[in-house]
């Protein structure tokens, strides 16, 4: 494998040859080999602009996203390949890897022997391991946090639970909300004297996991709104003209269930500059979004508050920053040390607990997210009902059993993110709009 120096090397090759192809797919083989996912990812994007339909990068890219649990993402780029007879079978093992990972073990054991069957050397042991294991018993108790949806075809409309207090930290993201959504509504007159409309929406952008999906959900519960979680399997497909009409229903739905928090994640799929898209069809389904943001007349989007989040917001057309679109952009930053120890507390409540310290957990989880840290948690707990079991009694959850599991686990996502957020935007703020991400990307490497 390549050394630390043989990779630089590589990433300023790559840079001083854009358009070389095939040196880009070296560096995002290699970059995904050595584990810097984030920046893989980025890499695969950028060689699947060079190479739109090339099966080998789409696999990439769609590994780069399993590893860090974007499984629908994966699924999205994956599926037009799938369809058709004879795909790679590597790409049916990494599409087995994202269907595990949501939870479908039929579809994921089918394409996993579909692709081994063909290909004995694509076999992969650990995955094999996995859906060969029977599935986790989960204790059964109120689940704090919602599931993550599984992506459905179409979207649905929902009615949130959850409010401002069931985020934890994140003060100044909140109070950006706050003025931004729900203070117009809320007090629409005081707006008006100002000469300011209701209207436009919020881009949140941070590392996966952050809590970027969580807030806009608690953003709709706040203002007593209904949800609309679009994600990209709602809207793209493979036939041409689909996309744009699925685009169209989920911002009529939105209207029709007026007050309404509309929310789009991985933005950036649907967002990407328009100098980005080779294929004449991506580039309409772009021009069609921002219609649907503009609205075909003043009053078409009033009621409806559009919210979108991204891991990679350097990919988005500044066509969708301007005014009335998602003119306002608010880093989701990961957790500080007490907003770690406030997610703990709030993903531990309601379980059988013992005198908890989530201060000493949260001091030796730094770059940990609110995902990290519910993927802890859930580890914990499950390790204490398999001790309830043997002992026959309920045994409470304590703080050694958050700090057992905190110390094995090394999550390395806010890292690479951060080094990937540098290499775009540190020469790239003349307009200030990162600012807000500089203090964080300083120190990143
Ligand atoms: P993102 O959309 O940024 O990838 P999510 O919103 O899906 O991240 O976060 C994953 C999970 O982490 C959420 O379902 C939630 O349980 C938990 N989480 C993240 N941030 C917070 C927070 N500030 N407070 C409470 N839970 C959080």
């Amino acid at each position: 494998m390549l050394d630390d120096a043989g990779l630089q090397a590589l990433r300023e090759a790559a840079r001083f040859s854009p358009d070389n192809l095939p040196l880009r797919r070296h560096l995002a083989d290699q970059l995904l080999t050595k584990g810097y996912l984030a920046e893989a990812e980025a890499e695969y994007r950028a060689a699947l602009m060079l190479a739109p339909q090339d099966p080998g990068i789409t696999t990439g890219l769609a590994e780069a996203f399993t590893r860090q649990s974007s499984y629908g993402a994966a699924l999205s780029i994956l599926e037009p390949h799938l369809a058709a007879p004879g795909y790679p079978p590597r790409m049916g093992v990494i599409a087995a890897s994202a269907l595990l990972g949501e939870g479908d073990m039929a579809g994921a054991g089918y394409r996993y022997h579909e692709a081994v069957s063909r290909d004995p050397s694509a076999a992969d042991p650990d995955l094999a391991a996995r859906l060969a294991a029977p599935p986790v018993v989960t204790p059964p108790q109120p689940v704090v946090a919602p599931p993550d949806l599984p992506h459905d075809t179409s979207a649905e409309v929902e009615r949130s639970r959850f409010t401002f207090a069931d985020v934890a930290g994140m003060d100044a993201v909140k109070e950006a909300l706050r003025i931004k959504l729900l203070l117009p509504l809320q007090q629409p007159e005081l707006f008006a004297a100002f000469g300011k409309r209701a209207g436009g929406g919020v881009l949140l952008y941070g590392p996966p996991g952050a809590g970027k999906t969580h807030l806009a959900r608690a953003a709709a519960g706040e203002l007593g709104a209904a949800f609309v979680n679009v994600g990209l399997a709602d809207i793209l497909d493979m036939y041409i003209g689909s996309s744009e009409r699925n685009l169209r229903a989920v911002f009529e739905m939105a209207r029709r269930n007026r007050p309404c928090v509309l929310f789009f994640d991985e933005v950036d799929a649907l967002a990407a500059r328009r100098s980005d898209m080779r294929q004449a069809h991506t580039r309409q389904l772009v021009n069609q979004f921002l219609a649907e943001l503009d609205g075909v007349d003043e009053s078409a989007n009033e009621g409806v508050l559009v919210l979108a989040a991204t891991n990679a917001p350097w990919y988005v057309d500044v066509a969708f920053r301007r005014p009335g679109r998602f003119d306002q952009l608010v880093f989701v930053p990961p957790p500080d040390a007490a907003a770690r120890a406030a997610i703990l507390r709030l993903l531990c409540r309601d379980k059988p607990l013992a005198e908890m310290d989530y201060d000493a957990v949260a001091r030796i989880t730094d770059q940990f997210t609110g995902a990290d840290l519910k993927g802890l948690v859930d580890r914990a707990v499950e390790a204490k009902l398999q001790q309830s079991i043997s002992a026959g009694r309920p045994i409470p959850l304590s703080t050694p059993d958050l700090l057992a599991v905190a110390r094995q686990v090394k999550p390395t996502a806010v890292r690479e993110w951060l080094a990937t957020a540098r290499n775009y935007v540190m020469h790239a703020n003349e307009s200030g709009a990162w600012d807000e991400l500089m203090p964080w990307i300083k120190g990143a490497r």
